[in-house]
């Protein structure tokens, strides 16, 4: 978050969004008149703070003198800002977005604020954890563990045959309740199904969950 006190107006939304929206009250105006100032607790950094980095007080900032510095960061590309509503990939509250793109590159992420589940609001990581989606690291394709203890890039059959393989071992060396699957909380129904079925059916355990239950 970027902060630049001489946009800032003293109009308070950053605080009582802070306060009453996310009930956190990580700021608070310090100083009066002139030497007003939004600040945290003993004027501390952000870090330090009950902050949790939500960025509820950048969407509310009506001047600039909170910003987000990962979409400044994109500020000199060409083009227009595109916005696509979706969904948050990262837990089952399912928060909806609108996420912003110049071209081919995510720039930025708004909540949506009709979304059904968030109605405006994001934690941290719907808010500023988007580096992945384009990130050079990011696997594209699937790696196996080769004879020489390196990983190779693999197709998906063959990188599902060695998964299938290791299940079988570990069943046939430690027993049916060795095996304990997480569904993930982003999944759609249909797939939790398909996940619970799995485990049940292929493998006669119960012990399945959901991420969203953590
Ligand atoms: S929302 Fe922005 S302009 Fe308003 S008080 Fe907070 S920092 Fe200042
Ligand atoms: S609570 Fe956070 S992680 Fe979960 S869907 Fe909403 S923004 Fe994403």
């Amino acid at each position: 978050i970027l902060r630049d006190y001489d946009l800032c107006i003293s109009c308070y939304r950053c605080v009582r969004v802070c306060a009453e929206q996310e009930g956190d009250h990580a700021i608070n105006i310090i100083n009066r008149g002139f030497d007003s100032q939004i600040s945290t607790e003993f004027n501390g950094i952000l870090k330090d703070s009950a902050c949790t980095f939500c960025g509820q007080c950048v969407q509310t900032c009506p001047t600039g003198a909170l910003a987000d510095k990962k979409a400044i960061r994109s500020a000199h590309l060409e083009g227009e800002i595109d916005k696509t509503r979706s969904i948050c990939p990262y837990c089952g509250v399912g928060c909806s977005v609108d996420l912003l793109t110049k071209g081919e590159k995510l720039v930025g992420i708004q909540p949506a604020m009709d979304g059904p589940a968030n109605k405006g609001a994001l934690c941290v990581k719907g808010q500023f954890a988007f580096d992945f989606v384009q990130h050079p690291d990011r696997l594209t394709t699937p790696l196996v563990r080769g004879q020489d203890g390196c990983l190779h890039p693999a197709s998906w059959d063959q990188a599902l045959d060695r998964v299938a393989e290791g299940f079988r071992k570990v069943v046939q060396k430690h027993g049916r309740h060795s095996v304990y699957g997480v569904a993930s909380g982003r999944a759609p129904s249909e797939a939790a199904y398909l996940m619970q079925k799995f485990i049940r059916a292929g493998f006669g355990t119960n012990y399945i969950d959901n991420c969203s239950r953590a």
